[in-house]
C-alpha cells in the first residue's frame, strides 16, 4: 500500500463524507448457509428467513427485542475489584478485559435494564458471550444480586437472558463463589413472591448452569439452544456411550422435562408478558383483623 492509498485516500473520503459499501450488507446463516440482507435478519430478531435457526444476539439486542417498543432503562452495575489473583495466562487478565471492553462497549458480560413488558414491570439481565465467552466473574454475580434487588424494590419480575461459557477461570475461586451469589439473587425474587423467569439461550453451559440459570419459575429455552454442564465429549469419554441424537439442545431437554418451553424469538416477548401476568401477585392479601 503507497502513501496515496494509505493515508491521502482515506483524508479524501473523510472530506467528502463518503463511505464504501459496507462489508456487513449480507450475513449468512450458520445453519442453511443461505445469504440474507443483514437489515432483513435484523428487522427479523437475528432469526433466519430461510430455515429459522436462531443466530446469537448481544445483551442489548435482547433488551430492544423484550421490553414493550425497545424503549428500556439501563442501570449501573456494582464496581468490584478487578483481576483479585493478578491472574495471566498466555495474556494478562487485566488485558483480556480491556479488550473485551473496547469490542463490546461492555464493563462486563452483563447488563441489566427495566421497562416494562406486556405494561407488567419488569427487570432483564441479559448476558454477553461476545464478552469472555459470558463467562461469570465477580462482576456478572454482583450484577445480578443488583438486578434481584432492584425487581424487589420495584416490585417486578426478574427475566434473565442466559449466554456463558460458565464460571470465568482467571477468577478462580472468586468465580465460583458467585454460584451460591447468584443463588440467592435468585431466592430474593422467591421470598418477595415475585416471577424469576430464565430464558436459556445459545449456549449456556457450566457454572451458569449449575446455579441460577435451573432456578427459574418458569424455565424457558430458545430453539436449538446449547444448554449443559460439561461438554459432550466429556461426558462421552466418562461414561463411555455414545450420547442420543440432540443431547444438550433445548428440545431434547424440553421433552426430558429440564426445559418447560421451548419458544421462538419472534414469540418471546408476548410469551413474557403471558407468564408474568400469570405468575404476579394480583393484589396483596389482607391482614387478618382480629375480632
Ligand atoms: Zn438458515
Amino acid at each position: 500500500m503507497s502513501w496515496l492509498t494509505a493515508f491521502v485516500r482515506p483524508r479524501i473520503r473523510t472530506l467528502l463524507g463518503q463511505r464504501e459499501v459496507p462489508d456487513n450488507l449480507w450475513s449468512q446463516c450458520p445453519a442453511c448457509q443461505q445469504m440474507i440482507f443483514t437489515k432483513e435478519l435484523e428487522k427479523n430478531l437475528r432469526v433466519c428467513t430461510h430455515c429459522g435457526h436462531h443466530l446469537r444476539g448481544s445483551a442489548l439486542e435482547r433488551l430492544a427485542w423484550t421490553f414493550d417498543e425497545e424503549k428500556f432503562t439501563r442501570i449501573e452495575l456494582p464496581k468490584v475489584p478487578a483481576d483479585p489473583l493478578g491472574f495471566r495466562d498466555s495474556k494478562r487478565y487485566a488485558d483480556r478485559l480491556k479488550e473485551a471492553r473496547t469490542k463490546t462497549g461492555l464493563d462486563d458480560a452483563l447488563v441489566v435494564a427495566h421497562g416494562t413488558i406486556a405494561g407488567a414491570p419488569a427487570v432483564v439481565a441479559a448476558m454477553e458471550f461476545g464478552f469472555m465467552g459470558g463467562s461469570m466473574g465477580a462482576a456478572v454475580g454482583e450484577g445480578l444480586v443488583a438486578a434481584a434487588k432492584l425487581a424487589v424494590l420495584q416490585e417486578a419480575a426478574l427475566i434473565v437472558f442466559t449466554a456463558s461459557g460458565g464460571a470465568r477461570m482467571q477468577e478462580g475461586a472468586v468465580s465460583l463463589m458467585q454460584m451460591p451469589r447468584t443463588t440467592i439473587a435468585a431466592l430474593l425474587l422467591k421470598d418477595a413472591g415475585l416471577p424469576f423467569i430464565v430464558v436459556l439461550t445459545d449456549p449456556t453451559t457450566g457454572g451458569v448452569t449449575a446455579s441460577f440459570a435451573m432456578l427459574g419459575d418458569i424455565q424457558i429455552a430458545e430453539p436449538g439452544a446449547l444448554i449443559g454442564f460439561a461438554g459432550a465429549r466429556v461426558i462421552e469419554q466418562t461414561v463411555r456411550e455414545t450420547l442420543p441424537e440432540g443431547f444438550q439442545r433445548a428440545e431434547y431437554l424440553h421433552e426430558h422435562g429440564i426445559v418447560d418451553m421451548v419458544v421462538p424469538r419472534l414469540a418471546m416477548r408476548e410469551t413474557l408478558g403471558r407468564i408474568i401476568g400469570l405468575l404476579r401477585p394480583v393484589a396483596p392479601v389482607p391482614e387478618r383483623v382480629e375480632a
